[in-house]
């Protein structure tokens, strides 16, 4: 049979879902430029900057701050795999989807966990992670998702530590959708080991996980009793590549363009400014929250702990959700998310995330989401979401 299969052109589309987000041109420019080896002498130096470039999007001087060369669910690996020994308690905070995979993570491990299970759509209560670890004063490691992409809820990094320290335990915090999109401070707020992903609020290419781990994290690795059950996560040995003052020796080959876009993209967050991309993503959920409620439709979290980059928007009540989601993709080009778990069919999930973060986009999403929706003759009000979201610009 010859073979007749051509090249792939994608769609173009508007992507406001849950990750992956809408990429800066320059990321992709970035992407493009020819390749290197990954023990390069030029490499070397950019892989240099990227640990200072990420020090800085994490807020941290961890030494050890590095992207794994995978996508962010291996960077929730990399921390379980080597914080976790056999026999070790891990106290797994539950509000959503990611929660749950925590847990997946411990066992895997060897460990045993103790979970704090929280409504979906709530944050993490510190009073019930404090009075877990009082009955569990075996507990060496408590883990908890910072941004929790499946309800749009966020959690208090910062209390949860504490509560933690309190305990002697460290922690092991889940900032896929937070890095780039809400305040996080590794540093101020004593993060032990945290892990990030790429496709989210940095707007890049996915495949990658940013990392970092304090000066506690990396001495309970090297007083482990028990190696690391995975060859490529080992910290360890990763470091020999990627650590402080590292020979740079050959672990795996680097995914090298996919960091040139990494570097691009994180060179664009500092442009910016870190505080000032908190506060864009901040001033478009306002614009697209006023919209969606001038419609009619609630979010599904509380005012104060709802994150900016990940709307959780209630599904009114008749209405087939995954026709309106069909309908927006094909007239509009434009991808939101639906709900996970007890959730599915009951919320949708728009995201503001990075590059994809802008009046435009928000304009976009309530146009469309209100012309289908009035099309399907769901309960919702027509003409009063975009003045609504312009107010909010107006000032
Ligand atoms: C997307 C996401 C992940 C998984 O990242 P992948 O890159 O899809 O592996 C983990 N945790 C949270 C909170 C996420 O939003």
């Amino acid at each position: 049979m010859p073979m007749t299969i051509q090249s792939f052109h994608p769609p173009v589309r508007t992507l406001m879902g849950p990750g992956p987000s809408d990429i800066n041109p320059r990321v992709l420019a970035a992407m493009s430029r020819p390749i290197i080896g990954h023990l390069d002498p030029a490499f070397v130096g950019m892989m240099d900057q990227m640990k200072d470039l990420l020090q800085y999007a994490f807020q941290t001087c961890n030494a050890l701050t590095l992207p794994v060369s995978a996508p962010g669910s291996a960077g929730m690996e990399t921390c379980f795999v080597n914080l976790v020994e056999p026999g070790d308690t891990v106290v797994v905070c539950i509000n959503g989807v990611f929660g749950m995979r925590m847990k997946e993570n411990v066992e895997r491990c060897g460990g045993t966990p103790v979970v704090v299970e929280c409504d979906w759509g709530r944050p993490v209560d510190p009073q019930q992670l404090e009075d877990t670890l009082k009955a569990h004063p075996e507990a060496r490691l408590v883990a908890f998702v910072h941004a929790e992409t499946s309800t749009g809820a966020c959690s208090d990094v910062k209390t949860l530590t504490q509560v933690a320290h309190a305990h002697d335990c460290l922690v092991i915090v889940d900032t896929v959708t937070g890095l780039g999109g809400c305040e996080l401070r590794v540093d101020d707020w004593g993060v032990d080991a945290i892990y990030s992903g790429t496709q989210k609020c940095l707007s890049c290419t996915p495949g990658l996980a940013p990392v970092s781990f304090s000066e506690a994290a990396v001495a309970r690795i090297k007083a482990r009793k028990h190696p690391v059950q995975s060859w490529f996560m080992d910290l360890n040995l990763v470091m020999g590549y990627w650590g402080p003052n590292a020979k740079r020796a050959y672990h795996h080959t680097a995914p090298i363009n996919a960091l040139y876009a990494l570097h691009e993209a994180l060179v664009l967050l500092q442009e910016e400014g870190l505080e000032n991309a908190w506060a864009r993503h901040r001033h478009h959920h306002e614009a697209l929250k006023a919209g969606l409620e001038a419609m009619g439709l609630n979010l599904l979290v509380d005012e104060a702990h709802r994150l900016p980059q990940l709307n959780a928007v209630k599904v009114p009540d008749g209405v087939d959700e995954a026709r309106v989601r069909g309908l927006l993709l094909e007239r509009y080009g434009l991808e939101i998310g639906a709900g996970l778990g007890p959730l599915a069919g009951k919320i949708w999930r728009i995201g503001l995330m990075g590059f994809g973060c802008n009046r435009k986009n928000v304009q976009l999403c309530l146009h469309a989401l209100e012309a289908v929706l009035l099309e399907m003759n769901a309960p919702i009000e027509g003409g009063h979401a975009l003045p609504a979201a312009s107010r909010i610009y107006a000032g």
